[in-house]
């Protein structure tokens, strides 16, 4: 189920609890169902699907219960409201919880101007990564911070050519090789320049693999040494689905990435899968990808991403 309709089916989820004339735990365990499994066909982890279910059992269930008891005295219509509201409340919070690591979680990155600092983006090829750059180059560009790109994905033929032409349109100062085979070497040289030219903000592309192998990770580690970079930021592919949870485990534990951007929520992509990789990893999805364009780029906030998609 793609995102547009997840928000459609949980939003009319949340609007039978409103339409219904009892609200009982029966009422409770039907909006909960078609939740769950709106969350099941979105490919949002069944374990997640199932605390999410039971906290909001938890939290619902004694309130109700003291709601119900009091009803005699109070009137009915006002006791069902409250209990509609406590519903769509518990029911909301949880959502967002899908999608917020907590508070113990890395605090977001905000770049500042007037020092210099690196952000590494890796990924898998085809994720997003070098589209990404760029939008995100163009991201603190408006905001005033002197921005430049470093390619350091020797790997994929054309790498630079695309990186190349996109910095170019969105005005941004690029650094690669077509000759020079070592990444560690590119991305030191393009660091250093753009270091000594006081940016303040440089974005390195590494390369990806199709999928996870250990050259790919032997790679990124080596350039993450060489450039230390203050962000080092997972590109994740919002149409994954559930391999993205292994997938981001895997790159964590190399390369401890402090960030999430999910690219392509704009498509089909179901989006439940990178939902998954935020609880795996327990770190912030920071942006999303939405659209191949240079503006595509959407800052994310859990309570904002969850109402908007109720609609
Ligand atoms: P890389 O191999 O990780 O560097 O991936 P690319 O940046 O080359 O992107 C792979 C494909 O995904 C390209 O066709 C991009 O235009 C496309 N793409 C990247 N981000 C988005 C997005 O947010 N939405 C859509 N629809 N396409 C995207």
């Amino acid at each position: 189920m793609v995102l547009q309709d997840l928000g459609r089916r949980l939003n009319s989820a949340l609007q039978s609890v409103s339409a219904s004339s009892t609200i009982d735990e029966q009422a409770l365990d039907a909006v909960l169902k078609t939740v769950c499994s709106a969350l099941l066909e979105s490919d949002v982890n069944v374990l997640l699907v199932k605390r999410t279910r039971e906290r909001v059992k938890r939290q619902v269930l004694p309130q109700l219960e003291e709601i119900q008891h009091k009803q005699g005295t109070d009137h009915d219509a006002m006791a069902g409201n409250k209990a509609k509201q406590l519903i769509h409340k518990a029911i909301f919070d949880e959502l967002v919880a899908l999608v917020d690591p907590g508070d113990d979680a890395p605090p977001a990155f905000n770049p500042v101007k007037g020092k210099t600092q690196v952000i590494m983006m890796v990924g898998l090829q085809g994720a997003g990564k070098t589209t990404t750059c760029t939008k995100l180059a163009t991201h603190y560009q408006r905001r005033g911070l002197k921005v430049a790109l470093v390619c350091a994905d020797t790997f994929r033929a054309g790498a630079f050519d695309q990186l190349k032409q996109n910095a170019t349109r969105a005005k941004v100062p690029f650094f690669g090789s077509y000759t020079e085979t070592d990444p560690v070497s590119i991305s030191l040289q393009g660091v250093n320049k753009f270091r000594a030219e006081r940016f303040d903000v440089i974005i390195v592309d590494t390369s990806g693999r199709h999928r996870q192998e250990s050259e790919l990770f032997d790679e990124m580690c080596q350039i993450q040494d060489a450039v230390e970079p203050d962000m080092t930021v997972l590109v994740l592919d919002g149409a994954i689905g559930q391999a993205a949870e292994a997938q981001s485990e895997a790159f964590k534990e190399a390369s401890n990435f402090g960030a999430i951007i999910v690219t392509k929520l704009d498509g089909h992509a179901k989006g439940g899968g990178a939902i998954s990789a935020v609880a795996a990893t327990h770190t912030p999805i920071i942006f999303i990808g939405t659209g191949e364009h240079l503006h595509d780029l959407e800052k994310f906030a859990p309570r904002p991403f969850i109402s908007k998609m109720l609609g």
